[in-house]
């Protein structure tokens, strides 16, 4: 078994950025700017935006916070949104989700200039990316590719067994998995809290990717010798003896999985790592006008 480092490939890929930003600067121009809208308190969302806003900082970028409270209103969000659309000192920006129930994220979703929707979520983005086009790639599926194309993972022919159908990772990477092209040109299966008999598709994988949310839900069991495990789940189990009182843990059982894989990802120290640096990629994409010309 042999890990696949995502801490490792993040420090690699900042390094690269920052050398990026280095060139940009001696040019004379100004480093990539990623502005990020956050709403309420919510734990979770704090400490990604957190992360990505340090990340900003460690390869050079500039970044902004916009922070409002739960329960700002959705005409005043939307009015960040087309500032922020409008701001030519911003190359891309988010707006962290989930939203507070009283706004429509869709609404704000969609009011989000495509040409600076970083995040991929714009249907102008994913409709791109199903068709092949240049676009934004959502940041967790993009740093799936990015991990499978750096340790140099075989994916064509290969039978690839996705674990979840969320429009950010189970679908996106589901589809780009299957695309003409590498890493693609895999025979993608995607199961979801409505199949049937779940292990026997596992037991086929050669690559499994499991996006679900359910603690250690995957165990060695189902998958068969020499699988290429990558998991994409972050969840939070109470651990009594541990000074936080709770550990991270991904979808797959590493325990009973790892013996059995050619390759697997921890949690933490995997896909979550790759998934910053690329939003900072994206950035860095919308600064140079790489995407929409
Ligand atoms: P989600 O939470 O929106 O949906 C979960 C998916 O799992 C659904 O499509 C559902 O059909 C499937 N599912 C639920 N129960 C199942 C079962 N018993 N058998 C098979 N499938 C089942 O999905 P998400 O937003 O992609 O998040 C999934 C996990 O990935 C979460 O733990 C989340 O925290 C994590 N995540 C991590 C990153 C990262 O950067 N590493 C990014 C996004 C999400």
């Amino acid at each position: 078994m042999n890990i696949l480092d995502g801490r490792q490939l993040a420090r690699d890929i900042r390094a690269e950025l920052a050398e990026e930003v280095t060139k940009i600067k001696e040019k004379g121009g100004r480093p990539p700017h990623l502005a990020a809208v956050l709403v309420g308190d919510h734990p979770a969302s704090q400490v990604y935006v957190r992360n990505k806003v340090r990340s900003c900082e460690k390869v050079g970028f500039r970044s902004t916070l916009i922070r409002r409270p739960a329960d700002v209103g959705e005409a005043e969000l939307l009015d960040i949104v087309g500032q922020l659309n409008q701001d030519e000192e911003v190359d891309g920006f988010i707006v962290q989700l989930p939203l507070p129930g009283h706004i429509d994220e869709e609404k704000v979703t969609l009011a989000i200039n495509p040409e600076k929707d970083v995040d991929g979520f714009h249907p102008v983005n994913f409709g791109r990316m199903a068709q092949g086009l240049p676009c934004y790639l959502p940041a967790t599926p993009a740093g799936i590719l990015e991990m499978i194309r750096r340790y140099e993972i075989q994916t064509e022919g290969k039978e690839v067994v996705v674990v979840g159908r969320s429009n950010i990772v189970g679908t996106p990477i589901s589809i780009l998995l299957s695309r003409k092209a590498y890493p693609g040109n895999a025979t993608v299966t995607i199961c979801h809290s409505r199949t049937k008999d779940l292990p026997d598709h596992l037991r086929r994988a050669d690559i499994i990717i499991a996006a679900i949310g359910i603690p250690e839900f995957i165990r060695g069991d189902m998958v068969k010798e020499g699988v290429v495990a990558i998991d994409v789940g972050i969840n939070r189990v109470e651990a009594p003896d541990t000074e936080k009182g709770y550990r991270l843990c991904g979808d797959i059982d590493f325990g009973s999985v790892s013996p059995k894989a050619s390759l697997i990802t921890p949690v933490p120290g995997g896909v979550g790592q790759l998934t910053v640096v690329s939003l900072l990629i994206n950035t860095l994409k919308a600064a140079k006008g790489e995407i929409y010309v």
